[in-house]
């Protein structure tokens, strides 16, 4: 996925001041922002563009912005800066009612103290460091969620941190308009990938509709010869093609591949739908169940889930717009099998067919292989290695009171081998701090078997994203322990309990 997912999107940097210092100040305050605001965005490493706002100095002015702000469909989010000491009761109003993100930037418009010329007005103008004090505690005393983010603001490590959250501000956004697809439903009997839908919607917007095989079956049918030759070109240009694909019924079963990509696609793309869900259990009209389809759409952007897992689904979709444009790639995953060796001890992390080409190293095999379950005929898939490096695990489940978020920092390493038989792509990686810490605490949060894996983006990310929606977050990685994940369940249980009220 490309960064142009973010072309209509802006967030608002507003300026928070008053009017005891004169004009010359406030003149002097809108000049300076102006100028922060040009820097970053010339400066290319924000997602999302900025819009410089008028300063605000009285309760009306914010209401005012704060409601257009609510109001406006491009913007995301806002960014908040006290240049100067903002008396924060005239904010009150204006932040409960604004309905986006927001982000604090503690940031001031010059780097250091000038130590030879300082004087009175230069401390008059250059208040962040307890203007910004005055505006956080109005925020902690309202319990709203926000990031904040201390620093010069032409550091990198600030500028990344926004970064940060502009994605995932942008990922909250498109989670509101999220339609998800539902071919078939829930594989039978299995529990994690269940959930409330209604309560989904409300708290991150999405939408999941489902849809009989038999819909799809009739996209897939009315899929011409000509456009199926085409796209198997496509596939003999991009990927390496397996032995016996040629001719015959390898030839057949790549074509029915190409066959069910179109009609997916035709489908998701008429209704508007960001991501989608399969299952091996619901293939009714189908011949083959979908891979290398999945793999393909996955690739362009679309959410995937198998086995009806929508939350999967919804999840790899956001986590796609929050690495648009960044290497590293993102994927539908599953932690598949161990190797449980003491002290070199690592995950096989795969899935029956569909994992995501955005996180592929080296080239792409195209093959037609036996698949041991769901009694179809073998289906076409992508077969490769991925990069290596640090990477996420993140995973969405419903705990019936609240949804939970759980995510594990890896790094993904070579496999100790070749893996010469295995007709699947995965990915083999090292959870942090170990497997045994790691595995354990997933378990003891009801970590789901499948996650959204990335290496295009990272804790900060998920962090910023799940405060945005106010959902529960658990992360394991350096430093955690088992004990430390449980009494942070435990406490977790109470707060969630008590944050909700009645
Ligand atoms: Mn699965």
């Amino acid at each position: 996925m490309d960064r142009s997912v973010f072309d209509r999107y802006q967030v608002w940097f507003v300026t928070g001041s008053q009017h005891l210092y004169g004009p010359e100040t406030l003149k002097q305050v809108a000049t300076d922002a102006k100028k922060i605001v040009a820097g970053l965005n010339a400066g290319k490493s924000l997602a999302v563009e900025l819009i410089w706002k008028e300063t605000l100095t009285t309760r009306e002015e914010i209401n005012r912005l704060m409601r257009e702000a609510s109001a406006d469909h491009r913007c995301i989010g806002l960014v908040t800066w006290m240049h100067t000491f903002s008396p924060a009761k005239m904010w009150i109003t204006g932040l409960s009612e604004l309905s986006k993100p927001f982000c604090q930037l503690h940031t001031q418009s010059n780097r250091e103290i000038p130590w030879d010329t300082i004087d009175m007005d230069f401390m008059n103008l250059n208040q962040t460091a307890h203007g910004g004090r005055e505006f956080g505690f109005i925020g902690s005393r309202l319990r709203l969620e926000r990031k904040v983010i201390v620093g010069y603001w032409e550091e990198k490590d600030v500028q990344a941190r926004l970064d940060a959250w502009m994605r995932a501000a942008a990922a909250f956004a498109d989670g509101r308009e999220m339609k998800l697809a539902r071919f078939g439903d829930n594989m039978r009997e299995v529990a994690v990938t269940e959930g409330d839908k209604v309560e989904a919607q409300k708290v991150f917007g999405y939408a999941v509709h489902g849809y009989g095989l038999g819909e799809l079956a009739g996209y897939t049918s009315a899929a011409t010869d000509g456009e199926i030759d085409a796209l198997v070109k496509e596939y003999e240009k991009l990927y390496v093609m397996g032995k016996g694909l040629e001719s015959g019924k390898g030839r057949e079963r790549v074509r029915t591949g190409a066959r069910l990509e179109i009609g997916m696609r035709r489908f998701l793309e008429e209704g508007g739908f960001k991501a989608f869900t399969t299952t091996f259990e619901n293939l009714h009209g189908l011949d083959q169940l979908p891979g290398l389809a999945c793999q393909r759409l996955m690739a362009d952007g679309y959410g995937f889930g198998a086995e009806g897992d929508w939350k999967t689904a919804a999840l790899v979709r956001a986590m796609k717009v929050m690495g648009a444009g960044l290497p590293g790639g993102c994927t539908f995953m599953e932690d598949y099998t161990y190797h449980l060796v003491p002290g070199r001890s690592l995950v096989l992390g795969a899935h029956m067919l569909e994992i995501c080409p955005s996180i592929a190293k080296g080239h792409i095999r195209l093959e037609a292989q036996p698949l041991a379950i769901g009694g179809k005929d073998d289906p076409a898939r992508l077969i490769f290695e991925s990069s290596l490096g640090p990477a996420i695990n993140v995973s969405l489940m419903d705990m019936g009171n609240r949804f939970r978020f759980v995510l594990n920092e890896v790094e993904a390493v070579a496999p100790p081998a070749q893996l010469p038989k295995l007709p699947v792509a995965r990915v083999v990686w090292k959870p942090k701090p170990d497997l045994a810490t790691a595995a354990a605490s997933w378990i003891y949060a009801g970590g789901a078997h499948h996650t959204g894996y990335s290496r295009a983006i990272t804790r900060e990310h998920i962090v910023d994203y799940a405060s945005m929606a106010g959902v529960e977050l658990l992360c394991i990685g350096e430093g955690s322990t088992v004990e430390g994940i449980r009494n942070e369940i435990r406490w977790n249980e109470m707060y969630y309990h008590l944050a909700r009220g009645i």
